[in-house]
Formats: structure tokens, sequence, C-alpha cells
């Protein structure tokens, strides 16, 4: 994706750098945990597994940054301000305000309102203040690890948890809060996934706006974007990552939704780019027929 010289999103907060003890907060909030529902890219208890069972050694393995971390930093806050446009126009064509979400940019070890959260979980969204959280080195995790290289792999990373603050916007996360209290955890994940497969159509449908900007008169999407955020949608289904963690899956503890679930609601929302198809709490096959 072309960036040099896109509009960059300003609410982004920086917060790397920061140690854990600098990251202190005043007052009574230490100690207290609220807890509140996370979104994350992926199963958070995936990446505990995949933690555990891979031994230390998917950690240690050397990262290989390929644009360089300002620039991933540049890039992130260009995505995150056409982000902005689209969802913007999108609300305002339902006669509906938008509440932009920040993008806070961390390293290992963040404090949010839903809570402290090491990087080891993955990008995430907080209904609790409405952010964003991406520690910048998952960008190269998602290349060397779950083999989902490519900048609009990326770009597809932070489309995803924008759509999981389109949700809040819409109500959508608080009807899941209040099913969680009603519903065994099986069940629940049945609605997790429905709402993790609206993120990603969410996702593909911000791309299919993207087809139509330019930059200095250039299409802002290269060829194999795309593919790239396919593949990555594709690389992160519970399937795929409890098979490689564990090499079984166990389907009652899905909550993202199947690899090949992923692909077909971003392809969804890339075909439509509307909210009207991006039903998937309706949708009685969510496979889509793929
Ligand atoms: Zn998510």
């Amino acid at each position: 994706m072309r960036y040099r010289g896109g509009r960059k999103s300003t609410n982004v907060e920086n917060r790397t750098g920061t140690s854990r003890g600098g990251l202190a907060v005043g007052g009574g909030i230490g100690g207290i945990i609220i807890v509140l529902l996370v979104l994350f890219l992926g199963g958070g208890d995936v990446t505990d597994i995949l933690n555990s069972s891979g031994g230390n050694s998917v950690y240690q393995q050397e990262a290989v940054n390929t644009a360089g971390r300002e620039d991933q930093q540049e890039y992130s806050e260009v995505v995150f301000g056409y982000l902005e446009d689209y969802w913007n126009q999108e609300f305002q064509a339902q006669g509906m305000d938008y509440q932009e979400p920040t993008m806070v940019f961390y390293t290992d070890y963040v404090e949010t309102a839903c809570g402290s959260a090491s990087s080891a979980v993955g990008p995430f969204y907080c209904p609790g203040d409405q952010r964003v959280y991406l520690d910048l080195s998952f960008a190269d995790e998602l290349a060397n690890q779950y083999g989902a290289g490519g900048d609009f792999a990326w770009a597809y990373v932070i489309a995803h948890e924008v759509g999981h603050h389109v949700q809040q916007e819409l109500g959508v996360t608080d009807e899941m809060a209040q099913r969680r209290q009603s519903l065994s955890e099986a069940e629940y994940n049945q609605y997790q996934v429905r709402l993790e497969l609206q993120a990603d159509y969410y996702a593909g449908s911000w791309a299919k706006y993207m087809e139509g900007e330019t930059i200095n008169g250039q299409p802002v999407l290269e060829i194999g974007d795309i593919d790239e955020a396919l593949n990555a949608a594709n690389s992160i289904g519970d399937d795929t990552l409890q098979q490689q963690a564990q090499g079984y899956v166990v389907p009652d503890s899905f909550t993202h939704g199947t690899s090949a679930q992923r692909k077909a609601w971003f392809e969804r929302g890339y075909r439509y780019g509307d909210f009207e198809h991006g039903d998937t709490f309706n949708a009685e096959d969510l496979s889509l027929g793929t």
C-alpha cells in the first residue's frame, strides 16, 4: 500500500519506550483489574497455548524488520487515517455520528481500561477506553511466525481492530456483554466467533473503499495487497492456530472462526462494502458456502 504523503491520523498515543515502572498510575487504579470484554485479533488463549507448547523459541526468533520501526508507525498512522475517513463517511451516510478511536503504540506491556496487557496477547481493542493497542513488533511476528507477510497484512490487522470499535459504536459490543451473563462458555464462544467475523467483514469493506483512494494521483492499493489481507485472515483462523500449536482442534473453544470463515467474511466485506451484508449474527452458514 502506498502511504508516503498520505494523511496521518492524529488520534495517536505513543507509549513506546515507557518502562513498566514508568507506567505507574497515581490514585486508586493500581491493583484493580476491571474485567471488560477485550477484543483480540486472534484468540488470547491461543496465544497462550502457542507460548506454552512451543516453549520460548517462537518469541526468541530474530525479527526481520523489513520496513523499519519508524516507517511501520507512519504506515500505521496513515492506515488509521484512512479508516477514520471511511467510517466517518459510512456513519454519516446512515445519519449517525462516529466517534473516532485512538491508536496506542506500546512496547511489551500496557495499562488499559480493560486491565493490563502484555504484547504476547497480540493487537487488541479495549471498548472501555475506545483504543486500539498495538505493539509494532507484532507486524514482524505476523510475517515470521504466522506466515502472513506483506504490508497490507498489517493494515488488515488494524482494520479488524477498528472493526471492533465500529461494533462498540453500533452497540453490538454491549449486546455481547449482556449475552455473556446468561450463556455457557461454549454458547458464548459461538457469538464471539460471529463478533470476530463481523470485524473481518468490516476490514474487507474498508479494503474495498481503499480501491478508490489515491495519493498524488497514484492508486493507494498496490497489486497483491488484497491477497496479503486474505492470506492474513486465513493464517489466524482458530483451526489453523490450534493445529499449529497443539496438533488438533477443539471447535467448541473457537472464538474467532476458522481460517475459511475469516477469509470468507473479509472477502464478503470486500465485495459488498456495506453494513447490510455484514450481519454475521443472523447468518446461517458462517463459511458462506466456501
Ligand atoms: Zn478481533
